[in-house]
């Protein structure tokens, strides 16, 4: 019966993480995978999520299942971390889903079930899972323009006309902050006009937050997803703690419908609770139990936050670092918006045979969009990096 199955063209992302493996070379730098690294080249353990996990081996006495929607514990304080106190607690429908990856496909096939014909309107680039699961769910995609591929910026004035294109009942799917791949974001009065078009034409926001604590802080960088949940009759938020707590592999997400209405809420509950048994019936629970623990606690969360500040301190001078040494080697200040972008991530914006070239010759792992992981970097290899993108004639 399998004769039938195609080769489906490998993860172009994982695919570099091999290559990076294989190349023999000392000086190599994996600029590839978004995963955080500190300056020695560790994705470390969070303090607060080592401790959490010392006082849970002491006091969890069962690991029988949870319920379809995970522990509300979590949910509540995913809500507080993600929407402060923006919406009411019972506007909110919440499960936890297996990673912000988990949330995201729940979220697509909601919008199925509820609307079939719904389109998806998606920054173009965007992070390249949300259209292979559109396809693979065979969603209609549209594509909104986003990066201006000659200021490295937003390109509103694109944006905001391909936005207006669309239907009441279309979904319009928005990064919360730190932008995945360009690293260019909107600021707030941008925000507010998106959600004037939202308004006008009837379309439900999807925010998909998968950085929150990377960009600009915690409160900051959820302010235009509060924004949007207080603006809109309904909205979508997928939300993501792989990043920010650290705990990629183990899977912690959550989904959440926001609603104007606590009737409605009961019935997008029971919705998404029928969702998480139709596709694995029982979400993960370690790592919501840890993120749980820490949000809840004051002592652990004082010292996640502490943490968190660090790693985003660190990314944001290795983008300063780098935009200086690019200054100083181009003579000009035409890559300022590397210390403009937030997040993990940048766009440098060039060609594909550059990015091919770089990697040939100063083995620079970027990916083919150029899209960098600013974290893959540290004081050695900025100047690395800035000397191979000059040379490349970026
Ligand atoms: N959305 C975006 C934009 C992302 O970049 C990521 C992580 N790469 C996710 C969602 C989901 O991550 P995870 O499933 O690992 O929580």
């Amino acid at each position: 019966m399998f004769e039938a199955l195609t080769a489906r063209p490998p993860d172009s992302i994982l695919a570099l993480v091999q290559m990076y493996r294989d190349d023999p070379r000392q000086t190599k730098v994996d600029l590839g995978v978004g995963v955080y690294k500190d300056a020695t080249g560790l994705t470390p353990i969070m303090r607060a999520v080592k401790t959490a996990e010392k006082q849970l081996w002491d006091v969890q006495d069962t690991k029988v299942y949870t319920g379809l929607a995970g522990d509300p514990a979590f949910s509540d304080a995913m809500i507080n971390l993600v929407l402060g106190t923006a919406v009411a607690r019972d506007a909110v429908a919440s499960v936890a889903t297996p990673g912000g990856t988990g949330a995201v496909r729940q979220a697509f096939e909601l919008v199925q079930m509820a609307r079939p014909d719904a389109r998806v309107f998606v920054s173009d680039p965007t992070w390249p899972n949300h259209l292979s699961i559109l396809g693979y769910l065979n969603v209609d995609v549209v594509n909104y323009r986003y990066f201006d591929e000659e200021t490295r910026g937003v390109d509103f004035d694109g944006m905001i006309a391909d936005l207006k294109t669309a239907k009441s009942g279309d979904v319009v799917l928005l990064h919360g902050c730190c932008h995945n791949p360009t690293g260019a974001n909107l600021n707030l009065t941008q925000w507010q006009a998106v959600i004037d078009v939202l308004l006008e034409t009837g379309a439900v926001p999807m925010i998909d937050i998968a950085y929150q604590g990377f960009g600009d802080g915690l409160d900051e960088d959820a302010a235009a997803t509060r924004l949007v949940a207080s603006s809109v009759p309904e909205c979508l938020i997928a939300a993501s703690c792989s990043k920010n707590f650290g705990i990629y592999r183990e899977r912690t997400g959550v989904l959440m419908v926001v609603s104007q209405s606590t009737q409605a809420r009961k019935l997008h509950q029971d919705t998404l609770a029928f969702l998480n048994r139709q596709n694995f019936s029982f979400p993960p629970d370690h790592g919501a139990r840890l993120v749980t623990m820490i949000l809840t606690d004051d002592a652990l969360r004082a010292d996640w936050m502490a943490e968190l500040e660090e790693v985003r301190g660190n990314m944001l001078d290795l983008r300063s670092q780098l935009a200086a040494e690019l200054q100083r080697l181009s003579g000009s200040d035409r890559f300022g918006f590397l210390a403009q972008h937030r997040g993990m991530f940048s766009r440098l914006g060039t060609t594909q045979d550059k990015v091919i070239e770089m990697r040939e010759k100063h083995a620079i792992y970027m990916v083919g969009d150029s899209r960098m992981n600013i974290a893959g970097l540290n004081a050695q290899t900025v100047p690395i990096l800035a000397q191979a993108i000059i040379d490349a004639g970026v």
